[in-house]
């Protein structure tokens, strides 16, 4: 076997009034491709020995497709918990911001007050604040999302869409995802975001238990259950953790 250096180097494009960023790779004996990482990264391999210039005007040429991919993989990517989890921080549930106010006890707890996550902890630092936290948004989650599955499931009961398993834990590229075995995975972020937004996270992998690809048939499915997911989707796009 041969080993080979690729010859990597970047570049970008603009597209509308964004700049899509690109890495290319030079390889011989292939033929131009472009794919789009589900991390947005924008992966272009060329063939040895091309000029740039065409490169970029055969980029150029699928920008607006590169555009709607890496849309696509945006709304699956919740963006990093870098919280400090201080008093005075706003912290989201339901879409609503609230300010956290932490305070030293011995019952450790969350209540919700007015704008205020009302934290207590014996000894408050930062794991243990967001440990508490978590809890509280964990035990949210499980109750109004498992109330949601079975409001979709028993507001269409023709489609006979049982889930075998609803598991709710963090993830870091989607906000859920449907196995071809029927279990659904719902991202734990998803309880921060507005409750038209969950729903319709929802009822996307519901509709995925019939049908796991997003063929136009899959569509036809979800626009039934819920005629408005559209909308909703583009605010779940537009939403920062
Ligand atoms: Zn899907």
């Amino acid at each position: 076997m041969s080993a080979s250096l690729d010859i990597v180097s970047h570049h970008s494009l603009t597209f509308g009034q964004k700049l899509i960023p690109f890495q290319l790779t030079f390889r011989p004996k292939i033929r131009l491709s472009i794919s789009v990482l589900p991390n947005r990264q924008v992966m272009v391999a060329a063939p040895e020995g091309q000029a740039l210039e065409k490169i970029l005007a055969l980029v150029k040429k699928r920008a607006g497709w590169i555009a709607k991919k890496r849309n696509y993989f945006e709304q699956f990517h919740p963006l990093p918990d870098e919280k400090r989890f201080i008093s005075g921080e706003t912290h989201l549930y339901l879409g609503r911001q609230y300010r956290l106010k932490l305070q030293d006890s011995e019952a450790r707890g969350v209540k919700l007050v007015g704008k205020y996550f009302q934290i207590s902890v014996k000894e408050v630092d930062r794991e243990k604040v967001k440990a508490t936290l978590d809890a509280w948004y964990m035990k949210r989650a499980e109750k109004l999302f498992i109330d949601k599955v079975d409001w979709f499931l028993k507001s269409q009961p023709s489609l006979r869409l049982t889930p075998k398993k609803i598991t709710i834990r963090r993830m870091t590229k989607r906000w859920g995802s449907c196995t071809k075995a029927g279990s659904i995975l719902l991202n734990i972020d998803l309880i921060k975001a507005p409750l038209h937004c969950i729903e319709y996270v929802i009822a996307h992998e519901l509709c995925h238990l019939r049908i796991h690809d997003h063929s136009p048939a899959f569509y036809r499915l979800l626009s039934r259950l819920m005629p408005d997911w559209e909308k909703r989707k583009s605010r779940l796009d537009g939403f920062v953790l």
